[in-house]
């Protein structure tokens, strides 16, 4: 049987680790990726040290050469191949539309956007090369709805949707799957200090069954925006 082999962006914290964990917990090898090389690098060796199959490649997706850097090092640590692309890395930031300047637009839309973006386009031939892959994308009820001080993280989040949308048209013919996860709260460090006991919270580990669970499904299967949300309330 092939290595089954992934690239989990964002995944130094919160849900990008916990999907790289269970990834590398379900016989994937892992390229790991965040913007602090140490951190990364001790949760690499930490995993390494465990027996799991993960490799750590730092980069600051904000940034968009570092977006091809990432994947070329990515995809020459996994032998050219990639089954699974996970959009996750990503910023969160509240204000309002009189707040938002250009640049503080442009980095958010940067970071949550283009680099998914420019990661799908370079892992879409790869994939397409192997007749298969499945791209994940994660959003956020914001992406399906906006509030008060969400416009410019609401903006990113629904492209994000659209990206995916197109990815799965374009990809169908060549066996290639993308789809969002779309979670409220989440008990992780983006969430920061809230009015929710963190117990009742979801749990970045939810966020990674979904994502196994999707990778379970037969081969003309998928799943579209899973929305993810605590019993009895709206995010
Ligand atoms: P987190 O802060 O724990 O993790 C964010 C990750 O993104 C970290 O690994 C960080 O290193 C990485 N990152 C941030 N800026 C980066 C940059 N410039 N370059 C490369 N990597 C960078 O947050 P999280 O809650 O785990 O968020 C992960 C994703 O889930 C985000 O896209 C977020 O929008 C989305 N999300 C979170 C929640 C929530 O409540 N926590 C809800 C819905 C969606």
């Amino acid at each position: 049987m092939k290595e089954k082999t992934a690239l989990v962006t964002g995944s130094t914290s919160g849900i990008g680790l916990a999907i790289s964990d269970a990834l590398a917990h379900n016989g994937y090898s892992v390229v790991m990726t965040g913007r602090r090389k140490t951190l990364l690098n001790d949760l690499v060796q930490k995993r390494k040290d465990e027996g799991l199959r993960v490799f750590g490649v730092p980069a600051d997706l904000s940034l968009a050469p570092e977006s091809d850097r990432l994947f070329e090092a990515g995809l020459g640590i996994l032998n050219g191949r990639l089954d699974v692309l996970v959009n996750n890395a990503g910023a969160y930031v509240h204000r309002t539309v009189s707040e938002i300047d250009a640049p503080s637009f442009d980095a958010l839309m940067a970071l949550n956007l283009r680099a998914p973006f420019l990661l799908s386009k370079l892992a879409f031939p790869v994939m397409k090369r192997q007749s298969g892959g499945t791209i994940v994308n994660i959003s956020s009820v914001a992406g399906l709805q906006a509030w008060a001080g969400t416009s410019l993280y609401s903006a990113t989040k629904f492209g994000l949707r659209a990206l995916t949308e197109s990815l799965l048209a374009e990809g169908a013919q060549y066996g290639i799957k993308a789809f969002a996860i779309c979670p409220g709260y989440v008990h992780t460090p983006m969430a920061g200090p809230s009015r929710v006991d963190a117990r009742e919270m979801i749990q970045p580990e939810d966020i990674a069954r979904i994502v196994l669970a999707h990778l379970s499904l037969s081969g003309p299967v998928v799943m579209k925006d899973v929305v993810v949300s605590r019993l009895g309330a709206e995010g």
